[in-house]
């Protein structure tokens, strides 16, 4: 079986470059390898564990995202063999391709902390990081009747920087509405250094978490949890020390790897990441590799914002590699991270590989607007949906 250009993974990165190439010429022969039937619409799962949205509203069947035109092969990619052009797949074996793209997504390592694995199935135990686990965080939050509440943020590499702490101050509000909040304490960890890296949205971070009264814990990332005992563990980055704290509720932002199949591939550097140079997003051994999204070695947030930067990068030196010609488009990073602080609450951080603001609107982003809620919770899903996926524009 042979494809001109194949595309590993079905998710916000490959269909949303499958939809922008067909766009550009839709007689290219493009095959989309994903072995799922869902596509979900991750950035939604903040608002699903927080009762905002109906967890209908992030899922759809991944037929009806796939763009017209292309061939979708519902199989997993087991392998890569980019000297003779091929991928190797669990079902149907060696595929060949002219130009491949890896948009395989980020591991969620439910086992790289001693006990998680089973405490998540546990009551009081929950996480906005699967569309499984996301209910369950609504479900923990309104039935919560008080005690400790504990917030966890693993050591980078993962996938939205605001969304450990997003569910906290949703949390603080919905325990206030339901009458618990007096009689709760609310605990944050956070491997890292501060609430976050850039300061003209970390000082706005810093008034709400004075104002909801919550107790931050930097530089503490979570290694261990007993679900019996109730009690989570976590460790002093520098030091090593451990702190064992009681939860009567947890939200674990678990830790994130590559996934496993990227890991010791001729694509991949040492970590496992697609190695990519993190401009024009070429492979940095095959010219007619490309990676983008979360599997990829870029240096920039991983978040579905990204990927509508990447996009018409890779789109753009894709077809030109294929053309005969070289890669010369650039990605400068940009990433953005809407960071709900309540009901109708959110600080718009827009930013680039430089940590420099790069931001959409023309008044200062660096506060907590309401109408930056709204196009959260609004305007985003369409863009994301009718926009990225499906080939529009993206302002390039
Ligand atoms: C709780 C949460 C909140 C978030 N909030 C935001 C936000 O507010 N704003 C924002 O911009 N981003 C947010 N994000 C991040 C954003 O959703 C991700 O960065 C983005 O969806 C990643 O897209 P991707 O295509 O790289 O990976 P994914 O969309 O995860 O897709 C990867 C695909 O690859 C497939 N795949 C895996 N292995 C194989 C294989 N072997 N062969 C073939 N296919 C394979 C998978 O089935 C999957 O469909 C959030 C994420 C979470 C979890």
């Amino acid at each position: 079986m042979k494809h001109k250009i194949i595309i590993v993974g079905g998710g916000t990165a490959g269909i949303a470059v499958a939809s922008h190439i067909l766009k550009n010429d839709e007689s290219l022969d493009i095959a989309v390898i994903e072995p799922s039937d869902i596509h979900y619409y991750q950035p939604g799962f903040t608002f699903v564990g927080s009762g905002i949205y109906n967890p209908s509203k992030v899922r759809r069947s991944m037929q009806s995202v796939m763009p017209k035109g292309a061939t979708w092969i519902k199989d997993s990619v087991i392998s890569f063999d980019p000297d003779n052009n091929k991928v190797v797949t669990a079902k149907k074996g060696e595929i060949e391709y002219e130009g491949l793209v890896v948009a395989a997504g980020i591991k969620i390592d439910w086992d790289a902390v001693d006990g998680l694995a089973e405490a998540i199935k546990t009551e009081g135990v929950c996480s906005n990081y699967t569309f499984e686990t996301a209910d369950k965080t609504w479900k923990t939050l309104k039935t919560f009747k008080g005690g400790t509440a504990v917030f966890t943020q693993p050591k980078p590499p993962f996938k939205c920087p605001g969304a450990a702490q997003k569910i906290m101050y949703l949390a603080d509000d919905v325990f206030r509405k339901r009458g618990v909040r007096g009689k709760t304490e609310i605990k944050f960890f956070a491997g890292a250094p501060g609430i976050f890296p850039i300061k003209r949205y970390s000082d706005p971070l810093n008034e709400v978490i004075a104002r909801k009264d919550l107790k931050t814990n930097f530089k503490h990332h979570l290694v261990g949890i007993d679900a019996t005992k109730k009690e989570a563990t976590f460790e002093q980055v520098e030091t090593g020390e451990k702190v064992t704290t009681n939860y009567d509720m947890i939200h674990v932002t678990p830790p994130q790897c590559a996934p496993d199949f990227l890991k010791g591939s001729p694509l991949s550097n040492e970590a496992g990441w697609v190695d990519v140079d993190k401009y024009t997003l070429q492979s940095t051994k095959y010219n007619n590799v490309f990676g983008l999204g979360d599997c990829c070695s870029a240096p920039n947030s991983k978040t579905a914002a990204a990927i509508k930067g990447q996009t018409p990068v890779v789109v753009s030196n894709l077809l030109t590699v294929l053309n005969g010609g070289e890669a010369g488009t650039a990605y400068d990073g940009y990433a953005s991270c809407p960071l709900v602080t309540g009901f109708g609450k959110l600080v718009l951080a827009e930013f680039d590989y430089n940590m420099q603001p790069k931001e959409t609107f023309p008044f200062n982003q660096g506060m907590e607007r309401r109408s930056m809620f709204y196009l959260k919770k609004y305007v985003l899903p369409k863009f994301y949906w009718d926009v990225l996926l499906k080939g529009g524009n993206l302002g390039e």
